[in-house]
Formats: C-alpha cells, sequence, structure tokens
C-alpha cells in the first residue's frame, strides 16, 4: 500500500468538495418562483380546440384508459356535431396518445402542472373546460406550438440571470436561506 496513491485521492475528493461548498443552491423557491417547464411537456391537462374537432373520435379509441366520453349528433351537412367532449383527468395517465393519434390535430397536452383538487369530480373536464380560452397548449406532437412558446429555463445555469432561457429567477445565497430556516 502506497501513502502517495491514496493520499492524492483523498486531496482530489476533498477539492471537488470544497468547491461545492461556494456554489449556490440549484432550487428555486416555489411556489413564490417557478421554472419555464419544457416546451414538449407532457403537463397535468389537455387542451382541446372545438373549431378543428370533427367528432371522429379517434382520441376516445386509442385511449388506454378509456378516459375520454364523446357524444355527437348529425349535423345539417351531414358532419358530426360534438355536444359532449368529457375528460377524466382524475384516470388519466398522460400518456399522449390521444393526442398522437388526433387526425385534426384537435387535441394538444398542456403546460400546467397544478391541477390538484378536493373532490374528483373536480377533476371531470367537460369541453368548454378543455378549450384553450382556459388552458395553454405545450409543443407536445404539436412543432408549430413548441416553437412559438418560450425556452425550458434550466437550473444548471448558475445563480446569474438567465437569458437563454428567458426567465430571470434570483437564487437565494445558502447562507440566508439558513437564517430563514428552510
Ligand atoms: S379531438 Fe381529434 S381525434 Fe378526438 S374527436 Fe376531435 S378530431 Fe377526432
Ligand atoms: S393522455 Fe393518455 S390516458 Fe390521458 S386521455 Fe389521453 S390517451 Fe387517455
Amino acid at each position: 500500500m502506497k501513502f502517495e496513491r491514496y493520499g492524492i485521492g483523498i486531496a482530489k475528493g476533498m477539492a471537488i468538495t470544497f468547491k461545492h461548498l461556494f456554489r449556490p443552491p440549484i432550487t428555486v423557491q416555489y411556489p413564490e418562483e417557478k421554472l419555464v417547464v419544457s416546451r414538449r411537456i407532457r403537463g397535468n391537462e389537455l387542451v382541446w380546440f372545438p373549431d378543428r374537432c370533427t367528432g371522429c373520435a379517434t382520441c376516445a379509441k386509442s385511449c388506454p384508459q378509456g378516459n375520454i366520453e364523446i357524444a355527437t349528433h348529425v349535423g345539417s351537412e351531414n358532419n358530426y356535431v360534438v355536444d359532449k367532449f368529457e375528460l377524466d383527468a382524475g384516470r388519466c395517465m398522460f400518456c399522449g396518445l390521444c393526442v398522437e393519434s388526433c387526425p385534426y390535430e384537435a387535441l394538444a397536452m398542456g403546460v400546467s402542472y397544478e391541477q390538484a383538487q378536493y373532490r374528483r369530480g373536480d377533476l371531470v373536464w367537460s369541453k368548454e373546460e378543455l378549450q384553450p380560452l382556459n388552458k395553454r397548449p405545450s409543443g407536445y406532437a404539436r412543432p408549430e406550438i413548441e416553437a412559438a412558446l418560450p425556452k425550458q429555463s434550466l437550473l444548471i445555469y448558475g445563480d446569474k440571470e438567465r437569458d437563454e432561457g428567458g426567465q430571470k429567477l434570483r437564487l437565494i445565497p445558502l447562507s440566508k436561506k439558513r437564517g430563514r430556516g428552510v
């Protein structure tokens, strides 16, 4: 056993540890501070575009959970008119299969991830609640939406203001965090 060999390893390890002592914490003060999520996030919601929907029910057939309920009647131009488009987010696993299967791009994933409710019934979204007026679509399987969304902010940018992510975050130094008892 040679002392020098092991001594160098310890010194290298300690140098890395020491370097990390002066780094700011890579956390944000959620919910006051929020990161910009990935443009292709499969968030905790779905967005339905009624003007594009033909009522074909391909999305409902492709859902492994049987989660989408659609009711239609035949309109004056021999088309389907959607009477009911309902989605139970309580059973949804946000796999995105319904979005991928829609032939008319009438369905998209949403960017939100804060949809907690006290009652399961409140997780059932009607066609009015699914419309883009109330929700923000994500770029998942929708490249034209993705191009218009802000870039994701990544914490590996460090503690400086990040122009890259289009979001400015103020990270609280470790000493102040300790002072606040966090
Ligand atoms: S959302 Fe798409 S797949 Fe579903 S019924 Fe409408 S057009 Fe068809
Ligand atoms: S995201 Fe998946 S589980 Fe949810 S409604 Fe669409 S296909 Fe069904």
